[in-house]
């Protein structure tokens, strides 16, 4: 059974989200407060975080999204955002989420993204099968680039950064990092993203894959707005180049 830490201090919320949860197969852990959040993750195995930016308390979801990723965790963030704004979404990004919801958000939308997560765990789990469709072409358990280089271990989701800083990887970044690796020179367009990365192809929008990559542009490219390695095809999508 997946375990999903449930982080929500609005107790309505949080008593109907732990309910679904359990109807749909889960163990949930319901905390309130980032602390609580923190402790639990020490001591218990969690397979999935949905996790409410704002929260009672000295830290707010950006800074237990940190702290997690500071930790070397590369569990699953789902984000619970107040709005949408661009810059909630690019804030929970680099805090180190995989994924955002934007309040109010439909119940089955946020399952479809907890079942997507954990199936993308368990495949990671597994030792990937060759076979997988869609999946074609090994990728190398460390990918180096550019001149320093910059280099991400799959196997850890350690990175180095442009200017030699160790950065934490989220799974989200790791794994389109990975895709990269694998289309090496390839046009990849938005849509082989959301396939490939989310599993859930057009749950997701397209723009949080640019979020995404303006994050990786910020830990692998000296200038971000004249990226060498992380290209912009114009309306399509990304190539990547050594
Ligand atoms: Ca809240």
């Amino acid at each position: 059974m997946s375990t999903v830490l449930l982080v929500e201090d609005e107790e309505h919320l949080a008593l109907g989200l732990r309910y679904n949860l359990e109807n749909s197969g889960y163990e949930v852990r319901l905390v309130r407060t980032g602390r609580e959040a923190l402790s639990t993750i020490e001591q218990h195995t969690v397979d999935v975080v949905i996790l409410d930016v704002m929260l009672p308390g000295d830290l707010d979801g950006y800074a237990v999204a940190r702290a997690i990723r500071k930790a070397g965790r590369y569990v699953p963030i789902i984000m619970l955002t107040a709005r949408d704004l661009v810059d909630d979404r690019v804030r929970g990004i680099d805090a180190g989420a995989d994924d955002y919801l934007t309040k109010p958000f439909d119940l089955d939308e946020l399952l479809a993204r907890v079942r997507g997560h954990l199936r993308r765990q368990v495949w990671d789990r597994r030792e990937r099968p060759a076979a997988d469709p869609g999946r074609d072409g090994d990728a190398p358990d460390v990918l180096e680039f550019g001149a320093r280089p910059c280099r991400v271990d799959f196997t850890t989701y350690k990175a180095i950064a442009h200017d030699g800083a160790e950065v934490q990887l989220s799974a989200k970044e790791a794994e389109i990092m990975r895709l990269f690796a694998r289309e090496e020179g390839k046009v990849i367009p938005r849509s082989t993203f959301l396939e490939r990365v989310w599993n859930e192809p057009g749950s997701l929008e397209t723009r949080t894959i640019d979020n995404f990559v303006m994050r990786l542009r910020k830990h692998f490219e000296p200038d971000p707005k004249r990226p060498r390695h992380i290209l912009s095809i114009r309306g399509v999508g990304y190539r990547f180049v050594r």
